[in-house]
C-alpha cells in the first residue's frame, strides 16, 4: 500500500495519557507501517498550533479532572475550532475517557466548576459520588471489545449521538442505561483504557481504513496482518474480563 500516508494528531498526549492509552498510537502507528503506509504522529498540546483540515486520525486520551482543567480551557480557544470543523469534516477520533467528556458538551466534576467540552458527541457528564472501576466487555459492530474503565464520571447521550456499543462486563457510560461510549460521524467515545487497540485489532483497522477511505476514497481496503498474538490477547484480557461478571 504505498503512497498511502496518513497523519495522526494526539491531543494532549503529556496530561491526558493513563492507563496505557499511548498503546492505542503505537498500535496504529505500527498496523500502518506494517503495511506501507506513511504515518505521522503529530503531538498537540495546550498553546500549539493546529491547523483545521491537516488531520486525518485524532486521539485522546484519558487524565484526572485537574489535567482535565487545563486541556477543556485549551480547548475553547483556537485547537478547538480546528477540531471541531475537522469532525464536520468527517476526520476519524478515537477519543477514551477524560478525552471522550470533553468531546461532549461539558464533565461536570464532583462539586466543582463544568469544564466545557466542544460539543462533538451529543452528551454530558456528571461526575458521581463513587468510581467505576474494572474490565470491560463491550459489544459493538466491530465485535467485542475488552479494555479497562476507571471514571467517576457518568455520561448521557442526547438524540444527537448514538451508542458505540453495549456493556456486557462492566459499567459502560453510566451504569445505568448498558450502553458504552459514542458515535458521531466518524467520531469514537468509549471509557476503554487498557490500552484499547493492541487487543482490539479488528477495531483499530476499522480506524485506519475509515481515514484512508476519507482521503483517497473507496477502494482502500487494508492487507490482512498475522495478528495470532493480538488474538491471544485479546482472548486473555476477555476471559479475564467474563470472571470479574
Ligand atoms: N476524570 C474523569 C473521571 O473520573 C476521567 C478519568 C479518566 O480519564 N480515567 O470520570
Amino acid at each position: 500500500m504505498t503512497n498511502y500516508s496518513l497523519r495522526i494528531t494526539w491531543l494532549y498526549p503529556r496530561l491526558m495519557n493513563i492507563y496505557g492509552d499511548r498503546g492505542n498510537v503505537r498500535t496504529l502507528e505500527q498496523r500502518c507501517q506494517w503495511r506501507g503506509i506513511d504515518v505521522a504522529v503529530v503531538r498537540v498540546g495546550p498553546g500549539d498550533d493546529l491547523m483545521a483540515g491537516d488531520t486525518d486520525l485524532y486521539f485522546f486520551g484519558g487524565g484526572q479532572d485537574r489535567e482535565q482543567i487545563t486541556v477543556a480551557a485549551d480547548l475553547q480557544g483556537p485547537t478547538g475550532d480546528a477540531i471541531k470543523r475537522d469532525m464536520a469534516d468527517d476526520a476519524v477520533a478515537l477519543t477514551v475517557c477524560g478525552g471522550y467528556q470533553l468531546f461532549g458538551h461539558y464533565y461536570r466534576p464532583y462539586a466543582t466548576e463544568d469544564l466545557p467540552g466542544i460539543g462533538v458527541f451529543d452528551a454530558w457528564s456528571d461526575a458521581g459520588p463513587d468510581r467505576f472501576i474494572g474490565n470491560v466487555l463491550s459489544e459493538t459492530e466491530w465485535g467485542t471489545l475488552v479494555g479497562f474503565e476507571n471514571h467517576s464520571g457518568r455520561t448521557f447521550l442526547g438524540a444527537g449521538t448514538r451508542p458505540f456499543g453495549r456493556v456486557v462486563v462492566g459499567h459502560g457510560n453510566n451504569g445505568q442505561d448498558g450502553t458504552e461510549g459514542a458515535l458521531t460521524r466518524n467520531a469514537f467515545g468509549c471509557y476503554l483504557h487498557g490500552s484499547l487497540l493492541p487487543k482490539n485489532p479488528a477495531f483499530a483497522d476499522h480506524l485506519i481504513g475509515l481515514a484512508l477511505r476519507r482521503k483517497y476514497g473507496g477502494d482502500a481496503t487494508l492487507p490482512s496482518l498475522d495478528d495470532t498474538l493480538e488474538g491471544a490477547a485479546h482472548t486473555a484480557a476477555a476471559a479475564r474480563a467474563k470472571q470479574t461478571r
